[in-house]
């Protein structure tokens, strides 16, 4: 059974004590590939990210980088680099010295200087004649692409990114993974990168995993993950979500009537059987005065975002989120959606 990625894990356990931080993750990432590990804090990101590096060795399971096993491999001799959480730069070095001290353990690229290497760098990460500056003396963003630099002086085959935008502010974030992104298309290296936001990881990645208590819920393409959510947890935790859970009543053509609390809704997502099950509609799709699947609301609070309002509305028990870009000022409201956007989990 060999893997064929890049870099592959196969049923990676890692326990610490009595916790189990990993419980068989297993994933396949691509050469080149944009990859990223989202989920809430404690579901074990860090920990798969720290067994890629070797920082952790698995309680049991494998790590494949070409299909190698690197077990017992040190983290010097797999070849990765890595940008943690805090820049961790040396103060009382210039930009320049923290850069070059990515290659203090491994020669620059074939036919170039150390000092070329660095200045290369600075150019790629956008801090060209920055060199000469101590780290102080950059912004948080600058910070984190000097770490970013000496993480990929000596051109690593894997890059290992532990939310290195965490300390920034939201603006400096967008800013800096569209340059992180460009740099990883620009290198084509292959990357992992963490974060336990949902937004970036649909905005960064080629592919995502979401995690959720040491397990993996669903690997895709940020599309597939948003639109085709495979459990309760990756719908409600990517994107907001409305689930609504039932009872099958029976079909009508393609479509499938579930019953939620008495009142009948119409499913299109592929044939289902009978029983308990739920679904979920995007608040983008619970649109005011649409002609299927109708239910009364009464809003509860709107908030203005700019090109869109977020209403929340109770419905019965249930408190829904709905997107609308009109205002609505009356208290009562009757919503419905497309059977068709509607996901059975
Ligand atoms: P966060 O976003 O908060 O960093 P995470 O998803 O990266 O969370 P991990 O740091 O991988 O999660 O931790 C997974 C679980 O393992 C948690 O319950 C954590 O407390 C536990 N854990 C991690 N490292 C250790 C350790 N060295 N010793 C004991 N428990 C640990």
């Amino acid at each position: 059974m060999g893997s064929v990625g890049k870099l592959s894990l196969d049923g990676v356990r890692k326990s610490f004590a009595d916790t189990v931080a990993l419980d068989g993750v297993s994933l396949d990432i691509a050469e080149g590939e944009f990859f990223t590990l989202v989920g809430p804090s404690g579901c074990g990101k860090t920990t798969t990210l720290r067994t890629i590096a070797g920082l952790e060795s698995p309680t049991d399971g494998r790590v494949r980088f070409d299909g190698e096993d690197v077990a017992g491999v040190p983290t010097e001799d797999r070849d990765v680099g890595i940008v943690f959480q805090s820049y961790a730069l040396f103060p009382h070095m210039t930009v320049h010295e923290n850069v070059a001290y990515g290659l203090n353990f491994a020669d620059p690229p074939e036919g170039t200087s150390v000092d070329e290497r660095v200045t290369d760098l600075l150019d790629l990460v956008d801090l060209s004649g920055m060199g000469g500056r101590e780290p102080d003396r950059l912004s948080g963003g600058q910070q984190q692409r000097v770490a970013l630099a000496r993480a990929l002086a000596p051109e690593p085959e894997i890059l290992l990114l532990d939310e290195p935008m965490s300390a920034l502010d939201a603006r400096l974030r967008e800013t800096l993974r569209r340059q992180i992104k460009r740099i990883q298309t620009e290198l084509d290296v292959t990357t992992v990168y963490v974060t336990h936001d949902q937004e970036e990881a649909l905005a960064i990645s080629d592919r995502l995993a979401v995690m959720n208590d040491g397990r993996v819920e669903q690997v895709g393409t940020p599309r597939e993950v948003y639109e085709r959510p495979a459990t309760e947890f990756v719908a409600s935790f990517v994107g907001e979500n409305n689930l609504f859970r039932g009872e099958v009543r029976g079909t009508e053509g393609t479509e499938t009537v579930v019953s939620v609390d008495g009142t009948e809704f119409r499913v299109d997502d592929g044939d289902l059987a009978g029983g308990d099950l739920t679904f979920c509609v995007r608040p983008e799709d619970l649109t005011v005065d649409a002609d299927t699947n109708r239910f009364d609301v009464a809003v509860d609070t709107a908030e203005f975002l700019g090109e869109t309002t977020r209403y929340y509305a109770d419905w019965g028990e249930q408190s829904l989120v709905f997107r609308s870009p009109d205002p609505h000022d009356t208290e009562r409201l009757t919503l419905g959606f497309d059977p068709d956007d509607a996901r059975v989990l």
